[in-house]
């Protein structure tokens, strides 16, 4: 049989692993394709490598003449490396990146006085042709102009021959147009409102930078098997295939030995991120077979963020020189575990504490707790917005799959800081005695370092989980750009901190409290109100769904329902009032965030319609007709005698026509109502329907398809079978 599926099975049959030898040492050739600190001084006069520090370091404004200067070093160094073309880099709300790459060749109109070229206009700002990037209507036609503008705080790197300049996007009228605008503004809400608190333990902390270590999931598939799947090539997911026999039940997979095809591809891609400087540090294989992830070592979270885009995009360039194809989709294949992209947060100062890492004296205990507290009332308040950062369409499937943490937020922070926070609550209120200060200083503050080298009790069904030294935004999906989850996270936060901090003011002012005694004060108060959001049992249970109703926690279980939180009053007033978004922003991310959702639900219902009816159907009729064959042919020969001798087979023939049937007039069911979603006007009630009338389809017609596959010759079943894709090795 030379069906699709047959012959990319042949090929991957003859596959070899493709050699990959790392010439040097990985510290050796880091971030040598980064226009780095140690790129900018060799390359840039003094001013202008002044220029571009005092712009990281404190925000200043670089002027066009330093720019130009900038620029010059930045050509020379490119240009010394081979580099032909620069492209200003961005990441607009589509979810992936966005490049147009522009030569340094110039000559005169005539032709004449060929250079290369490149100036601090075309550095600092660009007006890329972008209007057919979702804008959620912040771009109406007629001003259809959006800018990307240069982002210092993120290092130049070259890709290939082209230099790319990390930037922002935004609209004519100052609107952000991308990830990136809102991430660093939120970053700058939380630098300001940290610093401030920081300052109440030490006076030194000019700069508190939130870090982000991410954790990448995937799965990788030969790109012959995977491009024979036409659910696989359109929507990153497979939407039909009955599972193998062997899937993970067996736990042969997690942390195994990495297979060697596998292991080549993973050695050329770690070199490729080197070069770029992203420190990646950690490969295993994950629970579903050919499931693997990659971690880096943390990094400050606006950098952190565009090394995760960038990485995605190196990983599947990188597959495609060893034969794979990468799926970053949360849930890929039925029956194994999905992927997703554990967020790692935390906070660091300038005198380099890392605030949510127990200190060594007393005093430094107090700070840690502050900011452990204070983290979990920010995410006891906003715990609807936090859902509302990871809800997409393809992280449904994982939040609340039993394998990845519910669709409800909560914390969970161990057994050894529960019972310091229980000692916490019964602080006396109002100024503390003597006795009492010495007593938690000693006890119950003082012991927290060694109680959490101790804290080894890890909870894989939580949400957002403190793990010694940091938190752990786990409900995050693999394809998300971590910076819609890392914008809510630090701006919940920075307000959270500018509230306690007025709190905390407020008692020292007006009740004349001491320092020490007015945060004791407020902290144990906001122990006593977040204990609805702290749980530390079994995430996966039935029990905690009922319990955390009773706690009036939220528990949307799909992204229609759970985006609802992004328009809220609260989540508009938080983001204006922290200038991360303004209203039209907001509104405007949460139109193209339902868009989104209804196009990719629309999609699968076209492919799965297709494949459904032109790929399952008519090879379910071509085996029927083989087997009404053998029963004419038993018949002529066995005569009456043949309803027995083809009894097997007669039931077969109709229970084939069954499962045809069910397809066809589900198919048209579907069909039927995705009509209906495409003719109502109002987005919001567009992603509803397709939720709740077109995306139940989806499992009913696979219900169909699946047990086909079951009953027809394996020879002519032309979709490539799970056990294919998942063992391929
Ligand atoms: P796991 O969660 O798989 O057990 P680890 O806890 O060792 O793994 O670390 C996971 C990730 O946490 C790594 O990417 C690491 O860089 C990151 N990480 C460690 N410390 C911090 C921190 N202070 N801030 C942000 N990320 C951190
Ligand atoms: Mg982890």
């Amino acid at each position: 049989m030379s069906t699709f599926r047959f012959q990319a099975l042949a090929q991957t049959a003859g596959r070899k692993p493709v050699k990959f030898e790392e010439l040097e040492r990985k510290s050796a050739i880091f971030g040598s394709n980064v226009f780095n600190d140690k790129a900018m001084r060799q390359f840039l006069t003094q001013d202008a490598y002044q220029g571009v520090k005092d712009a990281i370091q404190h925000g200043k404004k670089i002027d066009r003449k330093l720019a130009d200067y900038i620029a010059l070093g930045m050509k020379e160094w490119a240009l010394s490396k081979g580099v032909t073309h620069y492209t200003h880099w961005f990441q607009p709300l589509t979810g992936t990146t966005a490049e147009k790459h522009d030569a340094f060749f110039e000559t005169s109109y005539d032709g004449s006085d060929p250079v290369e070229k490149f100036g601090g206009g075309q550095l600092v700002q660009q007006e890329p042709d972008a209007s057919s990037f979702p804008n959620g209507g912040i771009r109406n036609t007629f001003e259809a102009r959006g800018y990307t503008a240069w982002d210092p705080t993120s290092p130049a790197f070259i890709f290939g021959t082209t230099l790319c300049i990390p930037t922002v996007f935004i609209s004519y009228t100052g609107e952000a147009l991308d990830y990136k605008t809102p991430l660093l503004r939120a970053l700058s809400a939380v630098d300001d409102a940290a610093s401030s608190v920081c300052r109440y333990f030490d006076k030194n902390v000019k700069k508190v930078t939130a870090t982000l270590g991410w954790e990448q999931e995937y799965f990788l598939i030969d790109s012959a098997l995977a491009n024979s799947r036409p659910d696989i090539l359109m929507t990153g997911r497979t939407l039909l295939g009955h599972t193998s026999a062997k899937g993970q039940q067996l736990d042969d997979h997690y942390f195994g030995s990495i297979p060697t095809r596998v292991l080549s591809y993973m050695r050329e891609l770690e070199y490729e991120c080197m070069l770029l400087g992203i420190p990646v540090k950690t490969r295993h294989n994950e629970v579903a077979p050919n499931q693997f992830e990659l971690a880096p070592i943390f990094e400050e979270t606006n950098l952190a963020v565009d090394h995760n885009s960038l990485l995605m995009d190196v990983m599947q360039k990188v597959a495609e020189r060893h034969d794979f194809k990468v799926l970053f989709h949360e849930k890929p294949f039925k029956g194994v575990n999905g992927s997703g992209k554990h967020n790692n947060w935390s906070l660091a100062t300038d005198t380099g504490v890392n605030l949510l890492g127990p200190g060594k004296t007393p005093m430094s205990n107090l700070q840690f707790l502050t900011f452990f507290i204070n983290t979990i009332k920010a995410v006891d308040t906003y715990e609807e917005l936090m859902r509302a950062a990871i809800a997409t369409a393809s992280n449904d499937h994982r939040l609340g799959a039993n394998e990845a943490p519910p669709a409800i937020i909560s914390v969970f922070i161990g057994q050894q800081l529960t019972k310091v926070l229980a000692e916490l609550e019964g602080v006396s209120a109002g100024k503390l005695s003597p006795e009492e200060k010495t007593d938690l200083k000693l006890n119950v503050v003082g012991k927290i370092p060694d109680v959490l080298l101790d804290n080894t009790d890890r909870n894989r069904t939580s949400p957002f989980a403190f793990t010694g030294n940091k938190f752990e935004f786990r409900a995050v999906g693999s394809t998300a750009n971590c910076a819609n989850a890392m914008t809510t996270l630090n701006s919940i936060v920075a307000k959270q901190l500018i509230d306690f901090k007025k709190s905390v003011d407020a008692l020292i002012e007006e009740k004349d409290m001491k320092k020490d005694d007015a945060i004791f004060n407020v902290l144990r108060e906001y122990i006593k109100e977040t204990k609805n959001i702290l749980f530390e049992g079994d995430g996966y249970s039935e029990a905690w769904e009922i319990e955390a109703g009773k706690r009036g926690l939220s528990n949307h279980k799909t992204t229609p329902k759970a985006l609802k939180a992004k328009v809220s009053e609260k989540a508009i007033a938080l983001f204006s009032e922290l200038k991360v978004m303004n209203h039209v922003e907001v509104e405007a991310r949460y139109e193209i965030e339902l868009e989104e959702y209804t196009k990719k639900i629309q999609i699968e219902g076209r492919v799965l319609g297709d494949i459904a009816r032109n790929h399952v159907v008519p090879t379910a009729i071509r085996y029927q007709n083989l087997l009404i064959e053998n029963v004419k042919g038993l018949k002529d020969i066995f005569g009456s005698e043949y309803e027995t001798i083809a009894k097997e087979q007669i039931s077969l023939i109709r229970e084939i026509s069954g499962h045809i049937e069910g397809i066809t007039s589900k198919v048209e069911e579907m069909t039927e109502e995705r009509k209906k979603a495409n003719n109502l006007s109002n987005s919001e009630e567009m992603a509803v329907a397709y939720c709740d009338n077109v995306k139940p389809y989806f499992e009913i017609i696979r219900e169909h398809c699946d047990k086909l596959e079951l009953l027809v010759d394996d020879e002519i079943w032309t979709l490539t079978k799970y056990r294919e894709l998942l063992f391929t090795k």
